[in-house]
């Protein structure tokens, strides 16, 4: 359905965001003026341009598993011309109605992005053969960690790639580009010394050009007064979508010979042509994944490879990526000790399998939070244990604390503290993975420095978090910056259930009885004057989050009352933007707090906003 997509006029293939908004703008960014292009973050998706007000506004349209095409978290249409089209009449969510096409330059054709679809894969295989992951816990560590892992990818692919000659003279790469069809733009790059220093040789009107790439003393590779390049691949692919400086983009990559470059066992490639590459990405992901030595696996990752600071190494030998910090996927909280299927999946904790350790990780309204080591029967689990401090035997607060184990119990995802088990014992103990790093508005306040994008990263893992009890009908009730709790300075996880409740799919709200000892500046106002809670009235909390995040662990409408902060929501003020918060992510804060709840987004919608902006600021 999406293939008819290059005949819309108004399609511009792969083309960056900012090259979007230049178009729109050459075209005078009339409100709704729209163009479509190829999503550089989805693979099969699309991204939607529009101009309102003098802003551009940019949306993701996703490609969904029954090949129909949505805006992340609204109505599903046949194709992306059917999303158009129902946006120009409806606005459901979108800044305006989409009113003029914004159609392509005379005699341009779609940007063709040759190597997404490689990338896509490499990315998946490598994921999957060095975390050894599958389903959900493969595809939620490829959604937060796409930009990382593209970059850890792009280092090593380029040796794998057709158009990669290896060591040649200049000599030996003439007749390479001049043999076969003499097509314009045809290249392959080859590699002058073992300095990092390689070249481009690029077939222009039946001759060939060939350009010096250097690497400076930061890694950088560039072609001289060129832009400058973390990879190959990189490169190719910009110099792919233009000239900028070059005698013409680069169009097909010319064939590596098999054998040439001493490459195990490769035989030779049958097809120059990018389906022919694509065809041999198994043998592509191995090769460069049989280089990857010692990386964690699954059932041994973990503290082994942890350094100060909570870094770890990779274990791929002389990469960047020694001594990167850590992925969510390199720690030993990402999946449940219970995906082992060498671990007994039990509700209770063996008493004489626990030690407590000195020292309090903090305390809240049970009692006290410690530090402590489950043995469990492959291995050691660092743990926090929760101990009720019940002096006067009181069973309501006994029940108050299984009930929040009860929740913790049937939630299972990377961005949520997961509960191990309970333990009955001199006092009633809730064992839960740790995150030492502790809350998030904590460590913010320690950590002036931290930058925007760690803290987007930060946020956007909560909103993973936070769409997974969406899908499965829990309202968490309490979502603050102090319920989030660190695992590394990447790696944040979704805590405190006192408060949740399981709702139904029809009714999709909990209604409380009464109004109890509430967080009211998280409040939603339906939350307030109706006591009804819903994944909406988390949306609206989670909008506070946010506005705490970037204020560096700020508490949020300082120095006012509680029933003040209701007026002056309900008055139609929000709280103003943090300094040097990021507009799009302002923008998303205050659309957390739409007042009604059927017009305020769901996670399925805010996520995907972040996700994408997450991207582009990472990239
Ligand atoms: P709570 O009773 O859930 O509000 O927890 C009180 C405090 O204990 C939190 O603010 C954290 O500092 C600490 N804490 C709770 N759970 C954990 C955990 N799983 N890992 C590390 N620290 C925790």
């Amino acid at each position: 359905m999406a293939d008819n997509v290059n005949t819309l006029p108004f399609f511009y293939g792969n083309i960056t965001r900012e090259e979007a908004e230049d178009y729109l703008r050459q075209a005078g960014m009339g409100s709704g003026l729209y163009l479509l292009r190829q999503s550089r973050n989805y693979l099969g998706g699309f991204a939607l341009s529009v101009a309102s007000s003098g802003r551009c506004y940019h949306y993701t349209i996703e490609r969904q598993p029954n090949e129909t095409f949505a805006i992340a978290g609204g109505k599903s249409h046949r194709s992306p011309e059917d999303v158009i089209d129902y946006h120009s009449q409806e606005k459901d969510g979108l800044v305006c109605l989409l009113k003029k096409p914004c159609n392509r330059p005379k005699n341009m054709q779609p940007k063709v992005g040759p190597f997404e679809d490689l990338k896509e894969r490499l990315i998946l295989e490598y994921v999957k053969q060095t975390w050894n992951l599958q389903g959900a816990a493969l595809e939620q560590a490829i959604i937060s960690q796409r930009p990382q892992l593209e970059k850890m990818i792009a280092k090593t692919a380029h040796e794998k790639m057709p158009w990669f000659h290896g060591s040649i003279a200049r000599e030996d790469s003439e007749p390479r580009l001049q043999n076969g069809a003499r097509t314009n733009g045809k290249f392959l790059i080859r590699q002058r010394d073992m300095n990092g220093s390689y070249a481009l040789c690029l077939l222009h009107e039946g001759q060939v050009m060939h350009y010096r790439i250097d690497k400076n003393r930061h890694g950088k590779l560039s072609i001289p007064d060129g832009k400058k390049f973390d990879t190959l691949w990189q490169l190719v692919e910009h110099y792919s979508y233009k000239p900028d400086g070059l005698l013409r983009v680069l169009t097909e990559p010319c064939p590596r010979p098999g054998g040439d470059i001493g490459l195990i066992g490769r035989p030779p490639l049958p097809n120059p042509s990018l389906g022919s590459t694509l065809g041999t990405l198994q043998n592509v992901a191995g090769e460069i994944f049989s280089k990857i030595k010692g990386a964690p696996t699954r059932w041994n990752r973990g503290s082994q490879n942890k350094n100060k600071d909570n870094t770890y190494a990779t274990g791929i030998p002389g990469s960047q990526a020694d001594n990167k910090e850590a992925m969510p996927m390199d720690t030993e909280v990402y999946e449940s000790p219970y995906a082992d299927p060498d671990e007994l999946r039990s509700s209770t904790v063996d008493r004489n399998q626990l030690f407590l350790e000195d020292g309090e990780l903090g305390s809240g309204n049970f009692g006290t939070v410690m530090r402590g080591v489950y043995k469990m029967r492959k291995s050691e689990k660092q743990v926090a244990v929760k101990i009720l401090k019940n002096d006067d035997n009181n069973p309501a607060v006994r029940e108050e604390m299984l009930r929040e184990a009860n929740v913790m119990q049937q939630l299972d995802n990377p961005y949520i503290v997961r509960m191990i088990g309970i333990c009955e014992a001199e006092e009633l103990m809730l064992v839960m993975e740790l995150a030492e790093l502790g809350p998030l508005n904590k460590f913010l306040q320690k950590h002036r420095q931290t930058s925007i994008k760690n803290i987007t990263e930060l946020v956007h893992q909560v909103s993973m978090g936070m769409k997974y009890l969406e899908e499965n009908n829990f309202v968490h009730r309490d979502l603050a910056a102090r319920n989030v709790l660190l695992v590394t300075q990447h790696y944040a996880k979704i805590s405190d259930f006192g408060l949740s409740k399981a709702v139904g799919e029809e009714q999709n709200y909990y209604k409380a009885k009464s109004h109890g000892k509430w967080p009211v500046k998280w409040y939603a106002p339906e939350c307030i004057n109706y006591f009804k809670f819903s994944c909406k009235s988390d949306v609206w909390s989670f909008g506070v989050l946010m506005w705490e995040a970037f204020s560096y662990g700020q508490k949020p409408y300082k120095g006012m009352k509680g029933n003040e902060v209701l007026q002056m929501v309900e008055g139609g003020k929000r709280l103003d933007s943090p300094v040097n918060c990021p507009p799009e992510i302002y923008d998303l804060m205050r659309t957390c707090w739409t007042y009604k709840v059927d017009e305020r987004p769901g996670f399925a919608v805010v996520e995907p906003r972040l996700r994408e902006y997450y991207y582009d600021i990472a990239q």
